[in-house]
């Protein structure tokens, strides 16, 4: 059945089959020799499909691994993308760094789809607390799922709201504003969305939308992020290769200090960082 695939999708194939039944790469290797029921061949024939019409391998799972952790994801919901895993590095490192408090910090995170960012972010700053929103009902429901099997709830939480609207209601979660805000909005742009939709055409296209010029969600999240932030409080943000410049003049001209832009490990900009004036 794996030679009916392309071959870019047979690791995947393989890894969907051995993840379904608990197997190392290893114990595959050894079971591929094993005689198959007919209900196995079934399931198979059924993933292998769905891999060709472009299911992500996490879909067919029900798990994404993210930074260390292994979150649960389902179909509608963005899967995790490696990048981002270095924003999360990053954010965690300079919050250690520059904020120091006798108190647990709070860190709110807009667009926060699987709730990777959040989860992550708490697993690395073990008393921090996070507040992740989003959209999408799926997306919020599959964060709440992790956070629970993960075991921090009681630091981590998840909410259904749209972003683009005033996030003065999640101020009681930090009356004295936000240590840290961090967030990978939807970033593409309308003249990339096409070929984004091909590369992965059953994830959501609105986890992917960032309007015509990319720039929809940010120009929200700096304008609030700048009211919802304490004096010192940090920003961080995932962009897009191209968005940099506009985003770097939206956060000066809001007031923000210490703006600076990253280059990913392909070189291109990809992550943003900004400080709220002391
Ligand atoms: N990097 C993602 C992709 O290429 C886009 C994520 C986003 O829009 N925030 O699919």
């Amino acid at each position: 059945m794996r030679e009916h695939l392309a071959a870019s999708k047979r690791t995947e194939f393989e890894y969907v089959v051995a993840c379904r039944a608990d197997w190392s790469r290893t114990e595959f290797l050894v079971h591929l020799a094993d005689d198959v029921s007919p209900e196995a061949v079934g399931e198979w024939r059924t993933a292998a499909a769905q891999l060709s019409l472009g299911y992500p391998a996490e879909y067919l799972t029900g798990r994404a691994q993210f930074c260390d952790l292994s979150l649960d994801i389902e179909e509608g919901v963005l899967v995790p993308r490696s990048e981002t895993e270095s924003l999360v590095e990053r954010a965690a490192d300079r919050v250690g760094e520059v904020l120091q408090s006798s108190r647990p910090l709070v860190g709110f995170e807009p667009c926060s789809g699987s709730g990777a960012i959040s989860l992550a972010m708490a697993d690395r700053l073990p008393t921090a607390r996070m507040i992740g929103v989003d959209i999408d009902a799926t997306a919020v429901r599959c964060a709440l799922r992790s956070a629970r099997r993960i075991g921090v709830t009681d630091r981590v939480t998840f909410m259904q709201a749209n972003v683009l609207c005033s996030w003065n209601g999640f101020r009681r979660f930090a009356p004295a504003g936000f240590d840290f805000v961090i967030s990978n909005p939807p970033y593409v742009t309308g003249e990339r969305i096409q070929a984004a939709i091909e590369s992965s055409p059953r994830e959501p296209v609105h986890a992917l939308y960032g309007g015509p010029d990319g720039l929809l969600f940010y120009r929200a999240i700096v304008e609030r992020a700048r009211r919802a932030l304490r004096p010192g409080g940090l920003l961080f943000l995932e962009i897009d290769e191209g968005l940099e410049a506009a985003i770097l003049k939206m956060l000066y001209a809001s007031g923000m200090t210490n703006c600076r832009w990253f280059k990913d490990l392909q070189g291109l900009p990809r992550y943003m960082e900004a400080r709220q004036e002391q």
